[in-house]
């Protein structure tokens, strides 16, 4: 490589030598990926090196200090929250995206509920896959950007808040993500990794619970693909000095029965109130499991699961989600009656047309639908409809007889009704045998 020197005899980093380095194979030094990044936050590196060593970095990946020092330099590119005066042990919990995944609303009070302060930011949906943010704003008046001094003090106080990331979380990766997307080159390990944990990391949690989607609504297809990202986000997180668990869960069905934001939200008030589907209520477990043994609330998986189940059942994580809703501006008074507020002018069924058990249900098919009715986003700048999606009636292992109603599908468009229906079909698959209900716990990586 020729060296540029300066008057000081110093080596000058410059942009085309460390891509050069990339495309070669080598790993890049701290050094070089924080220039990487300040060059990239600050606007002085242009778009085309900064896409071809994203290229270079897909051809020829990041070993693990790379992908930490990445990490730990874009979590640095902006504000990072310091949430060390709240006392106790502050949680986090990211899911990498799924179809119907309402898991935040019931974890967030329940853990909230034992006394543990739920600190989360979170994004809006892209795509198939759904929003917290969007699906919060289903409560008429919720604010989901708050200040950082209120976000800290409901937190302090109330022990939970979520809130949409603020402007100046991890810049670079905004950037980044802008440019991975334009350039083919998301699916990378390291660089979905660094992205997720740099957010992680800036939103100041102590503790941290992964849900590594595997499956046909995942991100992440294989479960060698999902097991290697949440191995490589786990030991990102502890080099970082957190605790982090990856819990990797199925994603090849929806999640619960409902898709599509208010939808979705009164299916998590079910489940708060102890009426949860049961394939729900396994993730939340199983994730919420592993946050009370990662703070210390519980010793074992057995303590954990009681005390979770306790808060549901004496109502004082659904009386938490009450609380939630008001400190960020909602009507509680809304909680109870959310399937009224529903307006959806269209609401019609889809029919099996024969006998027989459902074998698969495509979830990024359903996702797809709930977005195609206008409840998710194709580009960043859509806008949607909240009252909108899909109800499923049958999941993976049910039998159906012909005639009778697999889902129901909620529109404000009919002919946005006719294609939904159709992909909703189209999404089911149906065979003449019993077929087992999907475990949607299959795997924990770094339990405590
Ligand atoms: N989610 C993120 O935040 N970043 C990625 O790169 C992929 C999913």
């Amino acid at each position: 490589m020729n060296r540029i020197i300066n008057e000081q005899g110093d080596t000058i980093m410059r942009m085309y030598d460390i891509i050069e380095k990339k495309k070669r194979g080598k790993a890049l030094d701290r050094k070089e990926i924080e220039y990487f990044v300040r060059g990239v936050t600050d606007g002085t590196i242009p778009d085309y090196q900064i896409s071809a060593l994203l290229m270079a970095i897909c051809f020829k990946g990041m070993d693990p200090d790379e992908t930490f020092y990445l990490t730990m330099a874009m979590a640095a590119s902006g504000d990072m929250l310091d949430l060390s005066a709240i006392e106790g042990v502050k949680v986090d919990k990211h899911s990498t995206g799924g179809v119907g995944d309402k898991t935040t609303f019931v974890i967030g009070p329940v853990i909230a509920a034992l006394g543990l302060p739920f600190a989360k930011m979170s994004g809006r949906g892209l795509g198939h896959t759904g929003g917290t943010i969007d699906k919060l704003e289903a409560f008429p008046g919720f604010r989901t950007s708050i200040s950082e001094t209120k976000f800290f003090d409901n937190v302090a106080r109330h022990r939970i808040a979520v809130v949409g990331q603020t402007k100046n979380l991890a810049p670079c990766d905004k950037k980044l993500y802008a440019l991975r997307d334009a350039t083919a080159t998301v699916d990378q390990i390291s660089l979905i990794a660094s992205s997720i944990m740099s957010k992680k990391l800036a939103s100041g949690a102590d503790a941290i619970v992964l849900d590594v989607k595997v499956g046909s609504g995942a991100f992440m297809k294989t479960r060698e693909d999902a097991r290697l990202l949440a191995e490589t986000m786990v030991n990102i997180g502890n080099s970082a000095g957190r605790k982090v668990t990856a819990v990797l869960t199925d994603m090849d069905e929806p999640l619960g029965y409902a898709v599509g934001n208010t939808l979705e939200v009164i299916e998590a008030i079910d489940a708060l109130r102890g009426e949860g589907p049961a394939d729900l209520m396994e993730v939340v477990f199983a994730l919420g499991c592993q946050l009370a043994l990662l703070s210390g609330v519980a010793q074992t998986r057995d303590e954990a699961l009681e005390k979770l189940n306790r808060v549901i059942d004496n109502g004082s994580a659904y009386e938490k989600f009450l609380e939630f809703i008001r400190i960020q501006n909602g009507n509680p008074e809304d909680v109870p009656r959310m399937r009224e507020l529903l307006s959806a002018e269209y609401v019609e069924e889809v029919f099996a047309e024969n006998d027989g058990y459902v074998s698969k249900i495509n979830a990024e098919g359903i996702g797809h639908a709930s977005m195609v009715l206008g409840g998710g986003r194709a580009s960043k700048e859509d806008t949607i409809d909240l009252n909108v999606g899909v109800v499923l009636h049958k999941k993976v292992g049910d039998s159906v007889i012909a005639g009778e109603s697999i889902a129901t599908i909620y529109a404000n468009d009919p002919k946005k009704m006719l294609a939904a229906k159709e992909e909703v079909l189209s999404s089911y698959s149906f065979t003449k045998n019993k077929v087992d209900r999907p475990a949607k716990i299959l795997e924990i990586i770094g339990e405590q």
